[in-house]
């Protein structure tokens, strides 16, 4: 049992744009280089997924806000000299923003903990990412001008880079900070400007990296929050003729309305989308670091991780002393309060998404799928008034089950058998995503080519989860459009042009 930690607005750390709970007034929306309230006055109780306690008030924007917002970022991008800087001195901001990423890193560590349930380690792992991507971004920002391309005699011919322009960046709830980041580092290397739009349940650490921004010396428009809920502010800002492009980290329901709603326009859209990630084992592996690796991939951030282990394929011949295992390791995670000493996995981020999970569970049961281990609530009182859900090992799954097919974004994995090498192969490819996978063996050759054939963004060998800034992230199938991070996550915000010089203009006389 965990001593329940108190927590207060004091916890916070108290900043213009978070008002105390219960408050009437806050001034979280960022608009052309001014924090302000909403047009109308609307504002939003952000909770604690530890007890359900009132963290925070945020401005709660409406489609007047959005577009102020756009038209700011218009005129930021058409108007202003942001896109033709420097790309050095776009580099230096980026720079600037690692460093106070790092000078404020507990504060926003436990900030995510507060706002997510992760845990403050986990806050600090995110905080570290972070600063890694706006340090990648940084570096690669005065790269790659462009190039000259081979033309005949008489002719110069170059492609060069130039921002795509305004920019709608919307992101989820299980990672704000970082998903933030991997749209807004590459965007202020290309020179694009933005309206920014948080997940409605977790507005805080975005609140707080504008504001980084802006002490960075972005100028004024370039950057812009707006606050809410996505079905009409997400929507708003999709929808608005002045977006360039929409760069999207959602589920799937909500990618393909974007992409719906985009089409309206005909404009860029950047979807990074769920999975369901197999995370195949053979028989030659350590079952104590197969099991170990597949208790975090499954488990980490309570299973609310886009790239979850999710669907583990066991070889036949190891799969009873495997679940056996994992059984037992699941059901000893320490979970609770995500600021507590000793904690390893916190609540899940809302009653309704906990009873989302609840209800994927309980259909895998009738699916005929087995617990082994969780499968409930935890009976600690302590734990009662939180969206807390236990580890949850499914076994006798097969591919025909919704629970094996759909993605729960929680602390619960299924387990299937599979015996040839071609079956598992077959299995890892059988689902309609395709974000990541990983394979364990210790023949070299069959990891390669499990590797090689399994139609997902980014596949592991013997491991599971490490991403890094410079390598590309992204869905095969239904699990996206697009890709971030690496060199092509910069691609994202940059138009590509073709300018073609003639060298020797001399009349042609084609048409006599
Ligand atoms: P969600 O799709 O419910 O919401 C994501 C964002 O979209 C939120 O900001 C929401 O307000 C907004 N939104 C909702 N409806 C909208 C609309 N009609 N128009 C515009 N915006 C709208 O997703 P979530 O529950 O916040 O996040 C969980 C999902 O995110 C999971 O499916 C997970 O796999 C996925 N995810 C993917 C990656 C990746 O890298 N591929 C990373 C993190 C999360």
């Amino acid at each position: 049992m965990q001593p329940k930690t108190e927590l207060s607005h004091t916890t916070l750390p108290a900043k213009r744009y978070l008002a105390a709970p219960g408050a009437t007034r806050a001034t979280s929306l960022f608009v052309d280089g001014t924090w302000r309230d909403a047009v109308d006055g609307a504002v939003r109780t952000v909770v604690n997924p530890y007890d359900g306690s009132d963290l925070a008030v945020v401005s709660e924007a409406s489609a007047v806000d959005v577009a102020s917002a756009v038209a700011a970022a218009r005129s930021a991008f058409d108007d202003g000299d942001w896109a033709r800087r420097p790309t050095s001195e776009r580099g230096r901001i980026l720079h600037h923003i690692a460093d106070t990423l790092q000078r404020d890193r507990e504060e926003i560590a436990v900030m995510e903990s507060l706002d997510t349930g992760k845990t403050v380690e986990e806050g600090r792992i995110d905080v570290d990412d972070v600063t890694a991507v706006f340090r990648y971004y940084a570096g690669l920002a005065d790269k790659d001008a462009g190039r000259v391309v081979s033309a005949p005699e008489g002719v110069h011919s170059r492609v060069v880079y130039e921002p795509v322009g305004v920019c709608a960046m919307i992101t989820p709830w299980n990672y704000p900070l970082l998903q933030l980041s991997w749209k807004m580092a590459p965007a202020i290397a290309a020179g694009a400007t933005m309206v920014i739009k948080p997940s409605e349940i977790t507005p805080v650490t975005t609140c707080k990296l504008v504001e980084l921004a802006v002490e960075a010396g972005v100028p004024s428009g370039v950057v812009n929050l707006v606050l809410g809920a996505g079905a009409d502010v997400g929507l708003a800002m999709v929808e608005s003729p002045d977006v360039d492009l929409v760069s999207f980290t959602g589920g799937l329901a909500t990618g393909r309305r974007i992409m719906a709603s985009a089409a309206k326009t005909v404009k860029k859209v950047a979807l990074e989308l769920g999975g369901k990630n197999p995370n195949i084992i053979f028989p030659d592996v350590d079952l104590d670091t197969a099991v170990d690796y597949a208790l975090n991939a499954a488990f980490f951030h309570s299973g609310q991780v886009c790239s979850a282990g999710a669907r583990l394929i066991v070889h036949e011949d190891i799969h009873d002393a495997f679940v056996d295992e994992l059984a037992r390791r699941a059901d000893a995670i320490t979970i609770g309060c995500g600021q507590a000493e000793g904690v390893r996995s916190g609540p899940l981020v809302s009653a309704e998404h906990r009873a989302k999970v609840e209800a994927a569970v309980a259909r895998g049961v009738e699916e005929g799928a087995r617990i082994i281990a969780g499968g409930s609530r935890p009976d600690d009182p302590d734990l009662a008034d939180g969206y807390f859900f236990r580890p949850t090992v499914f076994v006798d799954c097969d591919r025909s089950m919704d629970v094996v097919r759909t993605e729960v974004f929680g602390p619960v994995v299924t387990v299937e058998r599979f015996r040839t090498e071609e079956e598992a192969v077959e299995l890892g490819n059988d689902t309609d995503y395709g974000l990541s996978g990983a394979v364990w063996t210790n023949d070299t050759g069959r990891g390669d080519r499990v590797a090689a054939r399994l139609r997902h963004g980014t596949v592991w060998i013997n491991d599971y989860g490490p991403y890094f800034p410079g390598a590309e992230w992204g869905g095969f199938k239904r699990s996206g459009v697009g890709r971030e991070l690496g060199p092509a996550g910069l691609d994202e915000y940059r138009e590509a042009k073709h300018i073609y010089r003639n060298l020797d203009p001399r009349p042609q006389r084609w048409f006599g």
